[in-house]
């Protein structure tokens, strides 16, 4: 379905819980933190889904908060990988639980990973993260390379003075692996609204500490690069230095069943308790919604959820 500037939005982010087992800086404060409201049962997950495919969406990214602490995380991946019209089910992940969930991911049709992954450095990671292992996420790393997902990509938000001395690590695993990495720019958002300006770096950095990156295309958000032999490729993606809103082809559901659409925006539609007609209804006026472009060179966003609220 076309929104209203023309875009064919193709790409649902659906976020299945907004709890996580980890606590990154800049995404979510430290110590217990109260829910927005109880997740979408699986149940409500698959109507959506299903809504969402009869009105063209085509690729479904679940996110969270970590997705995979749901116990029910296959049985929903089994579910939504066999909804006709879905052609690519992802999950965008911190990894944790990934060493053992893997093979079953992979076998209930996740085709893609995305893996998030801010530090290589055992200590930088955990503390990052308030506790996090690294060798835990990487453990899952290698049984994700093993279950035969047909993607895996990395994902590294850059923050500047934090963890821009280990970009040229980062995309040596490019050649290590068959991974695509990719840096984001941080965006001021939830935790890190108020944080300093040098953390918020420009993603362009990668490419002057990496001068050996060639140039090979764009996908969809993501400006694409490889070093000479590489294995994968080095994405910048950046919503600071570069509007890309006019490529934006997504809506965001979050865990308490609001539809987004746009991540920054504030406006937010209730698909909860709605079926048949009144949820397709829902569901085309958030695509129709899509606002032109978000106003995040302002330095803040507009919406006052945190990035584990919505799925980033
Ligand atoms: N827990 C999962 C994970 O970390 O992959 C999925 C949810 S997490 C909110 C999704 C992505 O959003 C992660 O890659 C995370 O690094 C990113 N993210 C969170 N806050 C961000 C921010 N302020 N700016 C840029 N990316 C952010
Ligand atoms: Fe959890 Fe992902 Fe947010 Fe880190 S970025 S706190 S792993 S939801």
């Amino acid at each position: 379905m076309l929104d209203t500037c023309g875009r064919e939005v193709r790409t649902l982010r659906l976020s299945v819980t907004e709890a996580c087992d980890l606590r990154c800086r800049y995404c979510m404060p430290g110590g217990v933190t109260l829910l927005r409201g109880a997740p979408l049962t699986a149940g409500e997950i698959m109507a959506i889904a299903q809504g969402a495919a009869k009105l063209g969406i085509n690729k479904i990214r679940l996110t969270g908060g970590e997705p995979l602490i749901r116990n029910d995380i296959v049985e929903i991946c089994e579910g939504i990988s066999r909804i006709a019209g879905i052609a690519s089910l992802c999950i965008t992940t911190n990894g944790t639980r990934l060493a053992g969930l893997a093979p079953a991911l992979a076998g209930a049709g996740v085709q893609r990973l995305n893996l998030s992954l801010d530090s290589l450095d055992e200590s930088r990671y955990r503390s990052l993260t308030r506790g996090g292992e690294l060798a835990t996420v990487l453990a899952g790393l290698e049984a994700a390379l093993a279950a035969g997902f047909e993607r895996i990509k990395i994902n590294c938000v850059l923050i500047g003075g934090v963890n821009d001395s280990e970009i040229e690590a980062f995309v040596a695993l490019t050649v290590r692996w068959p991974v695509d990495v990719r840096f984001i720019e941080l965006m001021p958002m939830g935790e890190c609204t108020g944080w300093p300006p040098e953390r918020f770096m420009h993603a362009e950095e990668v490419l002057q500490r990496c001068p050996m990156l060639a140039p090979i295309d764009a996908e969809g958000v993501a400006a694409r690069y490889r070093l000479p032999g590489a294995r994968g490729a080095v994405g910048l993606i950046r919503p600071m230095s570069h509007a890309f809103c006019g490529e934006c082809d997504r809506i965001r559901i979050t865990a308490d069943g609001m539809l987004k659409p746009c991540l920054h925006s504030g406006t937010e539609i209730n698909l909860r308790g709605l079926a048949g007609d009144a949820l397709l209804q829902a569901l085309a006026q958030g695509i129709g919604e899509k606002p032109t472009s978000h106003h995040l060179e302002s330095g803040h966003s507009d919406t006052d959820r945190r990035m584990n609220q919505i799925g980033g």
